[in-house]
């Protein structure tokens, strides 16, 4: 774990994933980008598969270094986990920000067809929320 504070992203980060009653998930990211970044960049949050994705499997939103979000295409990486190596949601977050996060600090949240919930982050912390149709609420910062 690096110590860099989560401070150093844009606070205007928000991303969202929802599955409905048919299993239908989707996933939406928006970003400020990273502080001091050059005119122009793009970061990983408007791309499909790297800090955006949803699919029949799973719809997970990325925060953090957009760079090695892309490097590591880490939203599709999700979903490919989970259909090829057959692995839970939790698994499949916990997989991809160990093996396909390089030197970058990101976190992730997504959700599953069938309703269960996941996060993840290699950084300190990461500002993140769940709300259930039967009015489970919960919010975190740390692990
Ligand atoms: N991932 C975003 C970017 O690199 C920053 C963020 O919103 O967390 O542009």
């Amino acid at each position: 774990m690096n110590g860099l504070p989560i401070s150093v992203y844009a606070p205007e980060t928000v991303g969202c994933v929802a599955v409905d009653s048919q299993g239908c998930c989707a996933a939406a990211t928006s970003t400020g980008g990273l502080m001091n970044k050059k005119t122009g960049r793009i970061g990983d949050s408007p791309l499909i598969g790297a800090g955006t994705y949803a699919c029949d499997v799973c719809g997970v939103s990325c925060t953090g270094e957009g760079e090695a979000i892309i490097r590591g295409t880490l939203a599709r990486e999700v979903a490919a986990v989970m259909e090829y190596k057959g692995l839970g949601l939790q698994e499949a977050v916990d997989f991809v920000v160990k093996e396909r996060l390089d030197e970058g600090l990101a976190g992730l949240i997504a959700v599953s067809k069938t309703g269960e919930v996941a996060y993840g982050f290699n950084c300190v912390g990461m500002f993140r929320g769940c709300a259930t149709e039967d009015g489970f609420m919960e919010v975190g910062i740390w692990e």
